[in-house]
C-alpha cells in the first residue's frame, strides 16, 4: 500500500537499528511528546530494539488526559442546565470529573451526545433550534482548525444556538514549560506529527537554540520513529542540536498557512489550565470577542464547584514524564480501561492504557 509498506520495511528497520546502536554511546533521554507516537512505539516494539543507552520518556500529547478536572467539571455542569445538549468526542465523556464523568450525567438523563467531528455538532444545533448544543473543544493545534470552521459555518448558516467549551491546548508552550521545570533532564524531544502538518516545525526551533535539546518530527509508522530516533541520535553525538524533519510527507516547515489562518480568525491565545501541570502562560486557545456569541464560557453560568483529582491516580506525574503507569499502586487493578480511574487509562493514546495493551509483558 502506498506511503504505507514503505514506511514498514523490515530490511530498513534492521538497518537503522544497526546504525542506532552504532551511533549511541552515551545514556540519553528521548520523551516523545505525542500519545499516538507511544502507541506506535509501543505497538511496534521499539523500546525493545533501542540500546541500553537509550530511555523513552512518554510526555503530555494526549488532549484528552492533559484536560484539568476543573475544565471536565465544567463541562459536566454545562450538561445539567436546561434546554441543553453537550456533545463531545468519544472518550472524553469517559473521563471522570471530580465526581461524575459525561458519561453518568448522560446516565442520569441529561442529553450529552458523542459526535465524531464539531460540524456534527453543528448539525445537531441546526436541527435543534430551541436547544443550546455545546461542543466541548479539545485538542492540540490538529484540531482547533477543524472547530474554528465550524463556528464560521454556524456564523454563515446563522445558527445562534451551537457554542464551544472552548479547551484547546498548544503544544510548543508546554514544552517549554516542560524543560523550564527540569524535572527530567530530557536530551531529545520527538516533535508530534500531527500538530505540526499544521503549525510546522519551526515553532521548536527555542528547542535546541534555547535548550540545546536535540528535536525532530515524526511521522508514526515504524521506519518514521526509527528514522527519527537515529537523527536524534546523531544529533547529540555529534554534539549539534537542531530541528529536523523525518516525516517529510507530512510536514512542511512553514506548516499548512491555510489551517492557521482560520485559527487565527477565531481564537486567541490564553493561559490554559493542564493537568498534572498547571496554568501555562499562552498555552490555549479562546473564542476571540469577535466570536463571542458562541463562547460557552460568556453565554451560561457555569457552577462547577471545587474540582479533586481522583484519588490515587498518578496521571499528573505521567503526564510530566516523571514517573510511569507501572508506578502507580492502581494500574492493572482497580484501574483499568473497562473502569478507568483516570484519563490516561481511558484514552486510546494515554499512556496508561498503552502500557495495558502493549507494555506491561515487556516490563515498560
Ligand atoms: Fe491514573 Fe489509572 Fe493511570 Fe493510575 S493507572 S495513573 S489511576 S489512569
Amino acid at each position: 500500500m502506498k506511503f504505507i509498506d514503505e514506511y514498514r520495511d523490515p530490511e530498513l528497520g534492521q538497518k537503522l537499528i544497526a546504525r542506532i546502536h552504532r551511533q549511541s554511546t552515551k545514556p540519553i533521554k528521548l520523551m516523545e511528546f505525542c500519545g499516538g507516537h507511544t502507541v506506535a512505539i509501543f505497538k511496534n516494539g521499539i523500546r525493545q530494539l533501542l540500546p541500553k543507552t537509550i530511555e523513552m520518556l512518554s510526555g503530555p500529547g494526549c488532549p484528552v488526559c492533559v484536560t484539568a478536572s476543573s475544565d471536565l467539571d465544567k463541562a459536566i455542569a454545562l450538561s445539567h442546565l436546561p434546554n441543553v445538549i453537550v456533545t463531545s468526542f468519544g472518550d472524553m465523556i469517559r473521563v471522570p470529573g471530580s465526581s461524575s464523568s459525561l458519561q453518568r450525567t448522560k446516565a442520569e438523563g441529561n442529553d450529552v451526545r458523542v459526535v465524531y467531528s464539531a460540524q456534527d455538532a453543528v448539525h445537531i444545533a441546526r436541527d435543534n433550534p430551541d436547544k443550546s448544543v455545546i461542543f466541548i473543544g479539545i485538542g492540540f493545534e490538529t484540531t482547533a482548525p477543524t472547530i474554528a470552521a465550524s463556528i464560521m459555518q454556524a456564523e454563515q448558516e446563522e445558527i445562534n444556538n451551537y457554542y464551544i467549551l472552548s479547551l484547546h491546548k498548544l503544544c510548543p508552550p508546554i514544552m517549554k514549560a516542560i524543560l523550564d521545570m527540569g524535572e527530567v533532564r530530557l536530551d531529545g524531544i520527538i516533535c508530534p506529527g500531527h500538530v505540526s502538518t499544521i503549525i510546522g516545525s519551526q515553532p521548536y526551533q527555542f528547542i535546541p537554540d534555547d535548550y540545546g535539546v536535540a528535536s525532530v518530527v515524526s511521522g508514526f509508522e515504524p521506519l518514521d520513529i526509527l528514522l527519527t530516533i537515529d537523527r536524534l541520535v546523531n544529533q547529540i553525538e555529534t554534539g549539534q542540536p537542531k530541528v529536523e524533519i523525518a516525516y517529510r510527507r507530512g510536514v512542511k516547515p512553514e506548516g499548512n498557512p491555510s489551517a492557521l489562518k482560520l485559527m487565527d480568525t477565531v481564537f486567541e491565545i490564553c493561559k490554559a489550565n493542564w493537568r498534572g501541570i498547571g496554568p501555562v502562560a499562552s498555552s490555549g486557545l479562546k473564542l476571540k470577542d469577535r466570536y463571542r456569541l458562541f463562547d460557552a464560557e460568556s453565554n451560561f453560568d457555569i457552577d462547577a464547584g471545587s474540582s479533586l483529582e481522583p484519588q490515587g491516580c498518578i496521571c499528573g506525574n505521567i503526564l510530566r514524564g516523571v514517573s510511569t503507569p507501572l508506578e502507580c499502586g492502581l494500574f492493572r487493578t482497580s484501574c483499568t480501561p473497562e473502569h478507568p480511574v483516570g484519563p490516561c487509562m481511558v484514552s486510546s493514546e494515554g499512556s496508561c492504557a498503552t502500557y495495558y495493551h502493549y507494555g506491561v509483558d515487556y516490563g515498560g
